[in-house]
């Protein structure tokens, strides 16, 4: 096939814009982002060869190359990887199908039309985005990318100034691999900090972000004369002792198997010793990933064997109410031929998750106790998934519980715990007691809360779709009986509605209770309310107002 001129899709142009006027202070993460493309790529092609004992290919020298021209002013990042089929570029590259993207650029838009602030909201945004492949344009006015498919007879050649179209054209001679060249702009030669011709500066920003990629990282010397060093160590970073490693070598190795630019909230380490041998290295975010409740939201850890790599996004290891959980399980005992699905059934695997889950669940109590503020950032932005696990987990509901927060009318600005809840409890409140509704506004008028205030009794606002689901799941906690301040009689302690007063509103309740007939059950006199005259209540059994909502706009 001859050279075709292709068209970006409208989301790769808008990201390509961004990169080309971007202004994002560390640019000299682009080399971080072609690094981690070439290391996946050396992964794949080393899983594929022991899957496919048809493959013809070499793996006895696997490594990612880097070489500039100064003279040029290129930089180029070769791998013997795994490669691209023609099809393969167009689609991996001439388009996102990240997740994510359409809300990205959304808030974008936003962050622009805000103004002021938006060139640190951008860099913010495209941080928490990780742009991939693209950020080469942050860099380079031109970018060609060479690279044949591992059992491949010819190879493809794409090259692109980042302006709406790139080429694509056959290219037999490429040697299998993938090769990116950046023609770099020239306002960088200014700066010598961030001149990427120049191997120094290169050397520099590989050991910076890259030092724990397994695969040899090899700097050509200046002029490609005499033989090219491997600059990275190459240490696997869980193999390592704790306390042999920095905060900095954890946060790039974050941002590799995370794609997300920013610091983790929290480091965890875990291994196991003995019959079933493994370590862990796991990272929990600062903050929500963008497609946390989108349904084709990718979950799990990397999982290793033996340090080969085997899948990302194994699923297997980390239940959907941890999907924000990132990191590394390397196993030692398992066929490096496992599947997806024989992967859920594995005993070990079984195990591992069971670990891991209740590891991740500890850590976070210990935050609570020991770092309240970082566990108040890691309740803001990621609660809303824990609390699924009260529907899904069984066997952790308590630790869970354990580590929940709800808004609550102590404290319009701080969350509680139930625990502290419980702490608070005056004498003779037997019960915690909770509104659920769709906003914390919309509950703090409601009529439902009058009797609880004048009482002095603290109530939980529950105001997330999944509080709705749950609170019907779990009955107590500590033996104190969550109920809904909505539902069924409240035994607040009143006295009873003496007969006397009864009578004088028994003609009042029968014209309600006809007039009203089709549309309530029952109407009695009640001592939930202080100023309102009346308020709708639920049976005990009946539907929370916003879950009957919920069902209704479902068609139910
Ligand atoms: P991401 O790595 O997050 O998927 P990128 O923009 O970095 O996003 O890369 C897009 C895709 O292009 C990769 O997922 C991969 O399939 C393909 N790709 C990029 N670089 C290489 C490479 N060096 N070798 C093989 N495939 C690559
Ligand atoms: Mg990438």
């Amino acid at each position: 096939m001859s050279t075709e001129t292709i068209e970006f899709q409208a989301q790769a142009r808008q990201l390509l814009q961004l990169m080309i006027h971007s202004i994002y202070s560390t640019k000299d993460v682009f080399l971080r982002e072609l690094i981690s493309n070439a290391s996946d790529a050396l992964d794949k092609l080393r899983l594929a060869a022991y899957q496919d004992k048809d493959l013809e290919v070499d793996t006895s020298d696997l490594h990612i190359a880097l070489a500039t021209d100064p003279g040029e002013r290129t930089l180029t990042v070769r791998d013997n990887g795994i490669g691209m089929t023609r099809e393969e570029v167009v689609d991996l590259i001439g388009t996102i199908a990240k997740s994510g993207t359409a809300e990205m650029l959304g808030r974008l838009q936003q962050a622009r039309e805000a103004g002021a602030a938006s060139e640190q909201a951008t860099a913010e945004l495209i941080g928490q985005f990780g742009v991939g492949f693209y950020s080469s344009f942050m860099v380079a006015d031109r970018v060609v990318l060479v690279t044949r498919k591992a059992g491949a007879a010819s190879g493809v050649r794409w090259e692109s100034d980042g302006q709406g179209t790139y080429t694509v054209s056959d290219e037999p001679q490429a040697p299998q691999g993938t090769a990116v060249t950046l023609h770099l702009k020239p306002e960088d030669t200014e700066d010598a900090l961030h001149d990427y011709a120049n191997p120094t500066t290169v050397k520099g920003i590989v050991k910076r972000y890259s030092d724990f990629i397994t695969w040899p990282i090899r700097m050509a010397p200046a002029g490609g004369e005499g033989e090219p060093e491997t600059v990275n160590s190459r240490k696997a970073l869980w193999a390592r002792s704790p306390k042999d490693v920095s905060d900095e070598e954890y946060t790039e190795f974050y941002r590799h198997v995370s794609h997300d630019w920013r610091e983790p909230l929290q480091t965890i380490r875990l291994s196991a010793e003995g019959t079933f041998e493994y370590q862990a290295l796991l990272f929990l975010p600062s903050h929500a990933p963008m497609d946390l409740f989108m349904r084709e939201a990718k979950r799990g850890v990397q999982l290793y064997v033996k340090r080969v790599f085997i899948m990302d996004d194994c699923e297997a290891l980390v239940p959907e109410y941890l999907r924000f959980v990132k990191g590394v399980v390397d196993a030692n005992d398992l066929s490096l031929n496992i599947s997806r699905e024989i992967l859920q059934q594995d005993r070990q695997i079984q195990l591992i998750r069971k670990r891991l889950v209740k590891k991740v669940l500890s850590t976070v109590r210990s935050m609570l106790d020991d770092e309240p503020e970082k566990y108040a950032t890691f309740w803001s932005e990621l609660g809303r998934a824990v609390k699924e696990g009260l529907l899904s987990d069984h066997d952790n509901r308590q630790a869970i519980l354990e580590i929940c927060s709800f808004a609550s009318t102590h404290d319009p600005e701080k969350p509680t715990t139930l625990r502290d809840y419980i702490a608070r409890m005056p004498e003779g409140q037997e019960a915690i007691y909770y509104a659920t509704g769709e906003s914390r506004a919309a509950l703090e008028n409601s009529p439902h809360l009058e009797a609880f205030r004048a009482k002095g009794y603290e109530v939980l606002l529950l105001t997330d779709p999944v509080d709705e689901v749950w609170v019907d799941m779990v009955p107590t906690f500590e033996d104190k009986a969550l109920t809904s301040v909505a539902k069924g009689e409240v035994d607040l302690g009143g006295d009873d509605v003496d007969d006397e007063t009864k009578k004088g509103f028994d003609a009042l309740l029968g014209w309600l209770a006809a007039t009203l007939d089709d549309d309530v059950k029952e109407v009695r006199l009640s001592h939930r309310l202080t100023t309102s005259a009346a308020c709708l209540v639920g049976d005990a059994a009946d539907l929370t107002p916003t879950l009957e909502k919920m069902y209704r706009a479902m068609g139910q």
